[in-house]
């Protein structure tokens, strides 16, 4: 879909649901004859969700970027008209994988949704698609495609020590028990959400290694690709919840070091690498801002530094680029705890270099 397509396409109804209800709603049928001076009539109980009648119901997602990238979420933001009760309830999916949702209104009218594009994706397109309810309990159901195009990711190779690349075969039945435990809790995230507004940077300091980079470990053929974001630090410097949520992993691996996995709710989760120091354990609370561990260089690395990574319904997606989406209008945003100046969502640009690996 061209851009042009995209702009003709906002602002109409595409809600099998918005249809129904403009033919079936009490506020119209029970209303009988209408003059055109009598103003709006109401339906339903007073106060927020009231309809009026004399306004056709609308629905509009507005993307925050068109195209979408590969590698990159995306908040989508559902607006409903006074044509519309409100939804008391959102579930999304992009491209088939679950997307998170969130009202962002109390009169339920404005609804935000956080999918995410897989990195190196062949599809051209993803249909975003959303279910919801009515405070009536009538069904709501829009789709809509979305242009996919691709971000410029960096090919690199890193050196590292022999034993990370080909790891001695106790190492090897001990990382694949690992990914195990990790697949345990990324398979079953909270299912309510967790997470309140804007990301907040996890540690005060510079980028070292971007996400989406393509390496080769020591020339070898076969290049992986970095699917976290490195940020500089010295052994023991604080770690902070990028988020709020749960702590889903507490645990000391073989790559990845020391780990802690934090489940945000509705499939959203952040993980942070190679500490030397745990603040949390499994289970704990966490407000966005919040003391989790330390710095390290633990598991894979060529010095200490945390590789931080975001994933969302179940693929990762680009940390800086998440950090960078404004969600602050969410009105059920918390203040960030102890976040000392520099660690809030705005990004300190800085040039990428090797100084820290995975
Ligand atoms: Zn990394």
């Amino acid at each position: 879909m061209t851009r042009t397509g995209v702009v003709m396409w906002l602002g109409l109804c595409l809600c099998a649901g918005c249809t129904e209800r403009a033919s079936t709603s009490p506020s119209s049928s029970d209303a009988g004859p209408r003059s055109p001076d009598a103003g709006p009539v109401v339906a339903g109980p007073p106060g927020a969700h009231e309809v009026r009648a004399d306004v056709v119901p609308e629905a509009r997602v507005d993307p925050s970027r068109t195209p979408l990238l590969d590698g990159k979420a995306v908040r989508f933001t559902l607006s409903l008209n006074h044509g519309h009760r409100g939804l008391s309830s959102l579930s999304a999916t992009l491209g088939g994988r679950p997307a998170a949702t969130a009202r962002f209104s109390a009169d339920g009218r404005r609804w935000v949704v956080l999918g995410n594009v897989p990195i190196a994706t062949d599809d051209k397109s993803a249909v975003l698609r959303l279910d919801g309810t009515f405070v009536d309990e009538s069904p709501f159901v829009l789709e809509k495609s979305f242009d996919i195009a691709r971000a410029a990711y960096d090919k690199r190779t890193i050196h590292v020590p022999k034993k990370y690349v080909r790891a001695p075969r106790k190492a090897r039945l001990r990382a694949a028990q690992e990914k195990k435990d990790l697949a345990r809790v990324l398979e079953a995230p909270h299912p309510e959400r967790l997470w309140r507004g804007s990301f907040v940077r996890p540690t005060a300091t510079k980028e070292t290694s971007p996400y989406g980079t393509l390496r080769t470990y020591n020339r070898r053929r076969r290049p992986s690709r970095h699917l976290g974001w490195d940020l500089d630090g010295a052994t023991g410097d604080p770690i902070r919840a990028a988020q709020s949520g749960r702590v889903a992993l507490v645990q000391d691996r073989y790559y990845s070091g020391g780990t802690v996995v934090l489940d945000h709710g509705q499939g959203l989760f952040t993980m942070y690498f190679h500490m030397s120091a745990f603040d949390v354990k499994a289970g704990d609370t966490v407000t966005k801002g919040e003391l989790i561990g330390r710095v390290g260089k633990s598991g894979r690395v060529t010095g200490p530094h945390l590789h931080f990574s975001v994933k969302l319904g179940g693929v990762y997606a680009d940390p800086a680029d998440m950090l960078a989406l404004d969600l602050s209008d969410d009105p059920d945003d918390v203040a960030p705890l102890s976040l000392p100046p520099g660690m809030r969502s705005k990004l300190t640009p800085a040039p990428a270099s090797d100084a820290g690996v995975q």
